[in-house]
């Protein structure tokens, strides 16, 4: 984003920047579990200088700051090209969840620990069929004594393999309870009776996921919000997960277009290019204006429906930004390496395919925006 920092932005700027000339590079593996257990270092190297949680309560190991710090805090770290801390969903948005539904016992035991990556959590919402329909979801949870018992199963569960705690969305209700029926579970992944087989993907990573569960016992405080009331608290999650991906995808794809720009132009192919990139640099600043929109949003309130049109527009964005490299870069998209030999563009190019899957499909969100925001009927 091209927003002028104030004294105070820039100061944490210098100070964010300095650190990380003196951190990196910080070595991460391309194979797994090394690069967990890596990314999971990182992670807490960077909590203990003071990074992690910038607009998190202090209380629960945050550092009390605003929203734009959070925005900072992703610029530098992209443009440095430093390596993400691995705590995603904790952090982008469990994170915010617990801290609008959780019990105050909730948040003094889950937070801190999101925060300097000793727990990466998954987030267990889809199941087979349970996707886009999400209020038809069928893994039960059932009371005895003081715990409750979930039997099912769900897919596409990003980093479930590596993650130590999963938000599950479970049935509690009748079968055709649909919104009225869902609970909000913090489940540990440790607990006997979980099995998660990854699922391999068209760039070679294994994020994806399918998880069983044949009789696993969840302590009943571990529910968040109200029982048969977990619909509103899935339903904030998804906001914030789609206000966080436009904020910090947005600074993500503009650095990926200026390294393609580079690219371009110290290989001589700049002619006939010159349309196709004055296209996408449109697209990108659309893209920056809208996280500028949702920065104050979520500075003053929560991210609500207008989610969707963010949702939207970052991951058509990011499919645009890739094809252009792939079509403009040709035989030079394949083979550039980055620096654990990931074959960068073709990698982010089949990589982003999924953006206009996860989190709400097009077909989807545009649903939800004839409807919600421009008050439409169902067709
Ligand atoms: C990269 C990635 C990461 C993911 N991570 C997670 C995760 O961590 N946890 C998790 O729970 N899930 C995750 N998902 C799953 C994701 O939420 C679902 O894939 C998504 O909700 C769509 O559901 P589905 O795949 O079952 O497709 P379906 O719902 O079966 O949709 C199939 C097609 O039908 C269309 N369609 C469906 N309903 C309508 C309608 N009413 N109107 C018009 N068209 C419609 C869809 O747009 C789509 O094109 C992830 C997915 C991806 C791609």
């Amino acid at each position: 984003m091209n927003v002028a920092d104030d004294e105070r932005q820039s100061v944490l700027r210098d100070q964010l920047r300095a650190w990380l000339a003196d951190h990196l590079p910080f070595p991460v593996d391309r194979e797994e579990p090394t690069r967990n257990r890596q990314l999971r270092q990182w992670q807490h190297l960077l909590f203990s200088g003071g990074w992690m949680g910038l607009s998190w309560p202090t209380e629960y190991g945050g550092q009390g700051g605003e929203a734009v710090d959070q925005v900072v805090f992703n610029q530098e770290l992209a443009r440095a090209k430093a390596p993400s801390p691995p705590g995603i969903i904790g952090l982008q948005t469990l994170g915010p969840t617990l801290l609008k539904f959780g019990t105050e016992e909730q948040r003094l035991r889950f937070l801190p620990p999101i925060l300097d990556g000793r727990e990466v959590w998954c987030q267990g919402f889809s199941e087979p069929g349970a996707g886009s329909d999400l209020a038809a979801l069928r893994t039960s949870a059932t009371l005895d004594g003081e715990d409750f018992v979930v039997n099912g199963q769900k897919v596409w569960t990003s980093y479930a393999a590596y993650s130590d705690w999963c938000a599950l969305l479970v049935r509690t209700g009748d079968v055709g309870s649909r919104h009225r029926g869902i609970t909000y579970l913090l489940v540990d992944m440790t607990t006997p009776g979980i099995t998660v087989r990854p699922i391999q993907q068209i760039n070679g990573d294994s994020d994806f996921n399918e998880v069983f569960f044949d009789d696993v016992r969840v302590p009943r405080r571990n529910v968040v919000g109200q029982v048969n009331e977990g619909w509103q608290v899935a339903m904030a999650t998804l906001s914030h997960e789609r206000a966080m991906y436009v904020l910090s995808r947005s600074i993500e794809l503009r650095i990926a277009f200026n390294d393609m720009v580079t690219a371009l132009a110290s290989e001589s192919l700049m002619d006939g290019a010159l349309g196709r990139l004055g296209e996408t640099e449109t697209l990108l600043t659309v893209l920056e204006a809208q996280a500028m929109s949702t920065l104050t949003r979520l500075t003053h309130g929560e991210p609500g429906d207008v989610s969707a049109v963010e949702k939207l527009l970052t991951s058509e964005i990011e499919q645009a930004v890739f094809s252009c490299a792939v079509d403009l870069l040709g035989p030079l998209s394949v083979g550039a390496r980055d620096d654990v030999g990931v074959d960068r563009w073709v990698h982010d190019y089949l990589g982003s395919r999924s953006a206009t899957i996860h989190g709400g499909t097009a077909e989807v969100l545009r649903n939800t925006i004839a409807q919600r925001l421009l008050g439409l009927p169902r067709s």
